[in-house]
C-alpha cells in the first residue's frame, strides 16, 4: 500500500470579485434561512429523543440555526453497543480500505462540501471566511490527508531480527474496547480529527461534539458516511457535557479517550477514570489538549513591526478563543513606546461584526458563559490599582456577544490576567526593564502551570538561544519571531505539556501510536 504522500490543501483568499467568494456568500444565505434538525447518529440511523438543545448564530444570537436532539442514558447504552458491535469487522477492514474512507472525505471536503462546511463553521462558531477557509477546509482535510500518511509509516513495521530457525514480527491492534472523543467548539477541524484518527488506527469511537459546534460537526458525519464510513465506526452523540461524559466514562468497555477542551474538565476526566479503573478491561489511553497561558516575549533586539503584527494576530484572530492564542506579552521598556503606536494603528483599522461581512477581523464570542467571563476580567482590570485598559475594553451583548480586542497593562506580572486562561480577545501586557531579560524569562517560565505554545521576538541570536532554553518546557509548539498559533499539519506537530495536555502531537504519528496495541509474534520453524 502507498498512501500518496499529501501536501497541504491551498487556502483559498475569498478576494472580493473572486469566485470563491461569491460560492461562500451563497451558502451562507442557504444556510442561515435554512432550519436544520439535527438527530445523533447510532448505527448509522438518526435517532431523535425530542429533548432538543439550540443551535444559534453568536453574532445574531436570536437566530436560531438548527435544534438537535439531545441524548440520555438510553442513547449513549445503544452508541456503546454500536460501537462494540461494528469494532471487529472495521479493525479487520484492510487499512487500504480503512484509510481510502478518510482520503475520500478529504477529497469530498476539498472539492464539494468546502463552502457549506465554512459556512456552517462560521455561521455556528462565529468565525471568518479566512479562519474558517483555515480550519474547516485545510487543516481538516489535512488531518484526514496526512494521517492516512503518518499510519502509513506506523504499519510498516520496524525490522525485527530473527535468528536462524524463527520468525520475529510485530503486530499493531486496535485497542479492546471503544475510544471516546470530546470536541471542542474553536476549531472544526479538531473536532472531525478527534473521532476519525483513532478510527483510521481500527477503533470504534463514541463522538460528543461540544454543544456550541453540534451544527458543523453533524456536516462532518455526513461528509464521512458519504465517503463510506460504515455504521457503528462513528457514534455521534450530541448532548449536555458532564451527564453524557459520566455515563460514557463509566462504561467497561472503555479504552480511550481523545479530548480537546478546558484543563478543568480533562482533570475531571482522569479522577473519574482512576476511580473506574478496576471495571475497566485494559489502562485506558487518555490523550487530550487542554487549556494554555501561551505568551509572546519580546527581547529589546525585536522587530517592533512584526512584534505587533504577531500580537494583533495571534491574540484577537477568531477572538483569541484558541487555546494557542497569545494572552500574555513581556516586552521591554525600550521599545514599548513604538509598539503600542503599531498596535494602535492597526486596532483602528480592525472591524468588528457579522460574519456576513468578509471585512470583519472580529466577530462574536461563542456564547453568553464566555462573554460574561471575558467582561469579569475586563471589568476586574479596569478596577485595578496594578492594571489599565490601554485599548478596547468595551463589551456588547445586545445583537451578538461582541467583545472588542482589549489590551491590559499591568505591573504586576502575577496579575490574574496574566496568569488565568480567558479563552476571549484579551492580551495582558507586563513591561520589564531591558536589563531584566534573564530575570523575566525565568518569571514567563515558573509563573505559568501551561505549557501549550509561546513565542521570542529578537534579532540577536544569544537572546533567541537563551529564551529557547529557559523555556523548554514552556511551550510544546515554539515560535520564534512569529505568532504562537496557527500550527500547520504535517509542518508543526501540535500540542503542550504541564497543564496544557499530555502533548501527544494532533496531526502527527505519536498522536496516532496512542490507538494501537503492538503483539509481538514468534513462531519456531
Ligand atoms: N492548532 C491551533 C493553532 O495552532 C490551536 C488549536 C486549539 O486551539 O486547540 O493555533
Amino acid at each position: 500500500i502507498t498512501v500518496p504522500v499529501p501536501k497541504n490543501e491551498q487556502l483559498n483568499s475569498y478576494a472580493p470579485g473572486s469566485c470563491e467568494r461569491e460560492k461562500l456568500k451563497k451558502a451562507l444565505s442557504e444556510l442561515h434561512n435554512d432550519f436544520v434538525e439535527i438527530p445523533a447518529i447510532i448505527n448509522g440511523k438518526e435517532v431523535k429523543t425530542g429533548n432538543f438543545g439550540n443551535c444559534i448564530e453568536p453574532h445574531n444570537h436570536q437566530h436560531i440555526l438548527a435544534q438537535y436532539h439531545k441524548v440520555n442514558k438510553q442513547e449513549i447504552d445503544l452508541a456503546v453497543e454500536a460501537a462494540m458491535k461494528a469494532r471487529i469487522d472495521w479493525e479487520e477492514m484492510p487499512f487500504y480500505h480503512r484509510s481510502a474512507i478518510f482520503l475520500k472525505a478529504a477529497e469530498l471536503l476539498s472539492t464539494k462540501y468546502r463552502f457549506l462546511l465554512n459556512s456552517a463553521t462560521m455561521l455556528g462558531q462565529s468565525k471568518n471566511a479566512y479562519q474558517a477557509e483555515i480550519d474547516s477546509a485545510c487543516e481538516l482535510i489535512d488531518f484526514w490527508r496526512f494521517n492516512a500518511y503518518y499510519a502509513q509509516k506506523i504499519y510498516e513495521q520496524q525490522p525485527l531480527v530473527s535468528p536462524k530457525g524463527e520468525w520475529n514480527f510485530s503486530e499493531y491492534r486496535a485497542l479492546e474496547g471503544f475510544i471516546f472523543a470530546i470536541t471542542p467548539f474553536n476549531f472544526t477541524s479538531i473536532a472531525g480529527n478527534l473521532p476519525t484518527a483513532p478510527a483510521l488506527m481500527g477503533n470504534t469511537v463514541i463522538w460528543k461534539p461540544a454543544g456550541t459546534a453540534v451544527y458543523s460537526g453533524y456536516f462532518v458525519m455526513k461528509i464521512l458516511k458519504e465517503a463510506g464510513l460504515p455504521d457503528g465506526v462513528i457514534n455521534f452523540i450530541p448532548g449536555s457535557g458532564a451527564e453524557i461524559g459520566n455515563f460514557v466514562i463509566d462504561s467497561p468497555y472503555l479504552a480511550g479517550i481523545h479530548f480537546t477542551g478546558s484543563t478543568k474538565v480533562f482533570n475531571d476526566i482522569w479522577k473519574r477514570t482512576a476511580n473506574n479503573i478496576h471495571l475497566y478491561k485494559s489502562y485506558p489511553r487518555i490523550v487530550g489538549e487542554t487549556g494554555g497561558k501561551d505568551f509572546i516575549f519580546a527581547h529589546t533586539s525585536a522587530d517592533v513591526k512584526s512584534l505587533a503584527v504577531a500580537c494583533l494576530r495571534g491574540a484577537f484572530e477568531f477572538q483569541g478563543q484558541k487555546c494557542s492564542a497569545a494572552s500574555r506579552l513581556y516586552i521591554p521598556d525600550t521599545i514599548y513606546d513604538e509598539w503600542f503606536k503599531e498596535m494602535v494603528e492597526m486596532l483602528e483599522t480592525v472591524k468588528m461584526g457579522d460574519v456576513m461581512d468578509f471585512s470583519n477581523f472580529i466577530n462574536a464570542v461563542i456564547d453568553k458563559e464566555s462573554f460574561d467571563r471575558i467582561k469579569n476580567y475586563i471589568d476586574y482590570a479596569k478596577n485595578s490599582p496594578v492594571a489599565e485598559i490601554i485599548w478596547g475594553g468595551n463589551c456588547d451583548d445586545s445583537v451578538g456577544y461582541f467583545i472588542q480586542p482589549t489590551l491590559i497593562k499591568t505591573t504586576d506580572p502575577m496579575f490574574c490576567t496574566m496568569q488565568e486562561e480567558i479563552f476571549g480577545p484579551v492580551l495582558t501586557v507586563y513591561v520589564y526593564p531591558e536589563k531584566d531579560f534573564s530575570k523575566t524569562l525565568d518569571l514567563c517560565d515558573k509563573t505559568s502551570p501551561y505549557g501549550l505554545t509561546g513565542s521570542i521576538f529578537a534579532q540577536d541570536r544569544k537572546a533567541i538561544l537563551e529564551a529557547n532554553n529557559v523555556l523548554r518546557h514552556s511551550a510544546g509548539n515554539f515560535y520564534i519571531n512569529d505568532k504562537p498559533t496557527g500550527a500547520v499539519v504535517g509542518q508543526q506537530p501540535f500540542g503542550g505539556g504541564r497543564s496544557s495536555g499530555t502533548n501527544d502531537k494532533a496531526g502527527s504519528a505519536l498522536n496516532l501510536q496512542r490507538w494501537i496495541s503492538a503483539r509481538s509474534i514468534k513462531e519456531n520453524f
